[in-house]
């Protein structure tokens, strides 16, 4: 690919700017240059506003689509995954391929070019890990597409030994990383150290499920950030959900958001999911089932949101579209628009494949022109139209659609 030039494009701050871009790369962004004419080698953007593409740190794409086929009449998670393991062996190779293609077509549609989906693990078999990896590899040039192994629990003593064989296993077949449920063990700081020990000897990352439960009892994130910062592992550590640290007190929410900070461990916050699966047994003053998100942004974590289950017994809702979570943590977590917007964008970016910031010098050409007014528009409209460029190249534009 050879030079290219995005003339007239709107920053959030109102400025206009012409971004220099080689081989997919931004070189520089100067100041728009309204004189200029537009070649056949450059885009007008024609005062669009220029935003980075979206990413879900968080989705279960072999489960997408399931919710006529699977019902969850409890509405809760154990409703869920009971209904889901009754299921599992309804699920082929074939199907899980089709329906998370479709749900990674939406994304792609939505702006989304970076996604890390979990896959399930059942009974010893990696079907998911390996119909994912198929998905992934059809999307290459499309999405960057990222599979978490869902060990199965338990994981801890003798009885774990099976789990355990198939980490090993789901990386052999395709997964990039590992995770799991340490709250659904019998021993949840027991989970937390074979998980680290698993992560190590498979020279992998970690992402678990650290817990989806209103019960303050549960809060395996101090155990787990504790042993990180213990062994110092060279893998990188996220944590999903963490429902539980939202029920502390505030001086335990500060306690424990300093110990993920200084372990470096991202929080991955799923409020559409958490919204639907918790809070069932509070027939007034229903907790929201967020973990604490001020807490934990005050500590300097890194937090990221995605949209978790699409359209299956976790989560009946869902569009596949990042902007939801976003809209959610304006609404539910109190967060201003243009932080949820980082949320579920260039922070999952930086954080997650170490993307420098947007438009910088180096930075991948990744990005989104929409007409919206501002970020607060863009999310708040489920329906903007927005062009998407990979690599300087538009892979989809929702007017030509
Ligand atoms: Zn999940």
């Amino acid at each position: 690919m050879t030079s290219h030039i995005i003339r007239n494009a709107r920053l959030s701050d109102g400025s206009h700017v012409d971004v220099h871009l080689s081989a997919g790369i931004v070189e520089k962004t100067t100041p728009h240059n309204p004189t200029a004419v537009v070649n056949e080698h450059e885009t007008d953007a024609k005062g669009q506003l220029i935003l980075p593409t979206l990413a879900e740190p968080h989705a279960h794409l072999d489960k997408a689509f399931l919710a006529e086929r699977i019902p969850n009449p409890s509405g809760d998670l154990l409703g869920a995954i009971h209904a889901v393991h009754e299921h599992a062996h309804t699920l082929t190779f074939d199907d899980i391929v089709e329906r998370a293609s479709r749900a990674v077509n939406i994304y792609l549609k939505n702006g989304t070019t970076r996604i890390r989906t979990h896959a399930d693990t059942f009974d010893g078999s990696t079907l998911q890990v390996r119909a994912l990896r198929q998905v992934a590899n059809n999307f290459r040039d499309l999405c960057d597409i990222e599979i978490c192994a869902l060990v199965q629990w338990p994981l801890t003593g003798k009885e774990g030994k099976p789990s355990r064989l198939l980490a090993e296993r789901a990386r052999a077949d395709g997964a990039d990383l590992i995770g799991g449920c340490p709250h659904l063990d019998t021993d949840p700081s027991g989970a937390n150290k074979v998980f680290l020990a698993l992560a190590k000897d498979l020279d992998c990352n970690l992402d678990l499920h650290v817990d989806e439960t209103l019960d303050a009892g549960m809060l395996s994130l101090r155990d787990l950030a504790k042993r990180v910062i213990n062994k110092a592992p060279a893998f990188s550590v996220t944590a999903s959900h963490c429902v539980s640290l939202g029920m502390q007190s505030t001086k335990v929410q500060k306690q424990v958001s300093r110990l993920v900070a200084e372990a470096n461990i991202a929080i991955v916050t799923l409020p559409q999911t958490n919204l639907y699966l918790q809070g069932r047994e509070y027939p007034s003053a229903m907790p929201r089932a967020l973990t604490a998100l001020a807490a934990l942004r005050a500590a300097g974590v890194t937090v990221l949101a995605g949209g978790d289950n699409l359209q299956d017994p976790f989560n009946p809702m869902g569009r596949a579209d990042p902007l939801e979570a976003a809209g959610l943590l304006v609404s539910a977590g109190h967060y201003f628009p243009e932080d949820a917007f980082e949320a579920v964008g260039s922070t999952v970016h930086q954080r997650l494949s170490g993307e420098l910031p947007f438009l910088t010098p180096g930075a991948r050409a990744h990005f989104i022109l929409t007409p919206a007014k501002s970020v607060r528009e863009f999310i708040a409209f489920a329906n903007q139209p927005r062009s998407v460029f990979r690599h300087g190249t538009l892979i989809h534009d929702t007017l030509e659609a």
